[in-house]
């Protein structure tokens, strides 16, 4: 193909059959026998608009350029700006406009841009029902006597903001007014890892990446949930990942290494909990779960059971939203609520939105928002129960951000959000806490992960 310097168009066919051009010339016309001879038609992107290729097109210059483009198109062959920014968002805007050739100096750069951006966008078509909370009890200075903590692995601020801006601006998380930042580096990495991180929140120390509830020597240390157990509290753990997951073990195990699943589950089987929801069951086919725990099949089975009862949502990991799983965390931590408030006795809970971690992982926006509303489907629960009780605080963070998430684009009025990412594992950022109920003032402010467990205790305390 022939570009810069072309011969007269009414010309091109007297060139043999393998050799093309160029075509610059839209106001001309053209023959038949010449456009047969065209293999692409090219103009410069000045004519119509100085854009920079940041923020977006002005509206007076994108009609200009729809205009030319469309113009262009009807003579059926491929369409190129030349001379135009050279970025991603140009890319992308050139790409919708439907020019079919991009004029780049960065072409494997861009192939990959464009090639990946349909992973990377995702348009969300269920919601989370926002509730507004009254905050009578708001930062009340009430000894707390119920606790629910819910961690959404991976759930940084973009994921947090993302999932935010496609439910019509607004979760139920959002409405919050106590938040803090949390530091996450862990006793051996500047990144931590999901073991270390729920060690620090479950136990007050730090430990090494893998570790679970053990210090950096490897000694057991003394969690959240066996020290409220022995204050007389009954204790919950519900999760959508496989229960021996890192973020729920560091709860309830005390292993040296995350991969040790037997162990870890002999662990839960002689924990004193009294009720867990997850994943998993096929680690336990050889294990005596049933001489400890009563295992149920349904959330119904939740109202009529006793006290220790474990319920496996699937054998392995449980199924992501986006692959059709219901509405299953929020409404087990509805029941799991109405479970322990049966008792009397004050309840420890621990929630666990898990994936929105795996979908960080793999750089897939879809995957994390779509996660990211169940879980505030879940809070949602939290807080309306919160608010009939009086005595619980609701406590909800994050173990590290995943993925180096963040937003360059969407549209809001569409629930559609591009996501972009720098890193297909964990990064070192800050991560949001928010509390509500009484004693939620105590989690303002930035302070390592660790302090949670301190703030926790203190909350409770006569
Ligand atoms: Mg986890
Ligand atoms: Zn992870």
């Amino acid at each position: 193909m022939i570009s810069g310097n072309r011969p007269e168009i009414k010309n091109y066919s007297n060139y043999p059959n393998y050799i093309y051009f160029d075509y610059q010339e839209i106001q001309d016309s053209i023959s038949k026998s010449s456009l047969k001879k065209v293999a692409m038609i090219s103009t410069a992107f000045k004519q119509f608009s100085n854009w920079n290729g940041k923020g977006r097109l002005t509206h007076i210059d994108k009609q200009k350029v729809e205009k030319i483009i469309k113009k262009a198109k009807k003579l059926k062959k491929p369409f190129r700006f030349w001379a135009t920014p050279d970025s991603k968002t140009a890319w992308k805007a050139f790409s919708e406009l439907g020019v079919d050739i991009i004029n780049t100096d960065k072409p494997a750069k861009c192939f990959n841009y464009l090639n990946e951006l349909p992973q990377k966008i995702a348009e969300i078509k269920s919601f989370s029902k926002v509730y507004t909370p009254t905050f009578k009890i708001n930062s009340s200075k009430k000894t707390v006597k119920n606790i629910i903590l819910l961690i959404g692995d991976g759930n940084g601020l973009s994921q947090i903001s993302s999932t935010a801006l496609v439910n019509n601006g607004e979760l139920t998380l959002t409405q919050l007014k106590d938040i803090g930042l949390i530091k996450t580096q862990s006793a051996d990495d500047f990144t931590t890892d999901s073991a270390a991180a729920g060690t620090a929140l479950a136990t007050g120390k730090k430990t090494n990446n893998r570790a679970i509830g053990v210090n950096p020597k490897g000694k057991p240390i003394k969690n959240i949930i066996e020290i409220v157990s022995e204050q007389g509290f009954n204790t919950g753990i519900i999760t959508t990942d496989e229960i021996t997951g890192a973020t729920p073990a560091a709860f309830y195990a005390h292993q040296k290494d995350r991969s040790q699943k037997n162990e870890i589950a002999t662990d839960l089987i002689n924990s004193n909990l009294n009720l867990f929801v997850g994943g998993g069951s096929a680690t336990f086919e050889n294990l005596a779960i049933e001489n400890k725990f009563r295992l149920i099949k349904s959330t119904n089975d939740l109202k009529k059971a006793n006290n220790k009862v474990g319920f496996f949502i699937s054998k392995k990991k449980p199924t992501p939203v986006q692959n059709g799983r219901d509405n299953i965390l929020a409404e087990v931590t509805k029941e799991s609520i109405a479970f322990f408030k049966q008792k009397q006795k004050p309840f420890f809970l621990l929630v666990e939105a898990a994936q929105i971690d795996s979908f960080g992982h793999y750089n897939d926006t879809n995957g994390i928002i779509t996660e990211s509303i169940d879980f505030d489907k879940a809070i949602t629960e939290a807080i309306k129960f919160a608010d009939k009780d009086g005595e619980t605080l609701v406590i909800i963070t994050a173990d590290h951000e995943t993925g180096g998430f963040s937003i360059p684009q969407g549209n809001i009025k569409n629930h559609l959000i591009e996501g972009s990412f720098t890193t297909n594992d964990h990064t070192a950022t800050m991560v949001p806490i928010f509390a509500y109920g009484p004693q939620s003032h105590l989690f303002t402010g930035v302070y390592e992960n660790t302090e949670v467990f301190f703030k926790i205790l203190k909350s409770i305390s006569k």
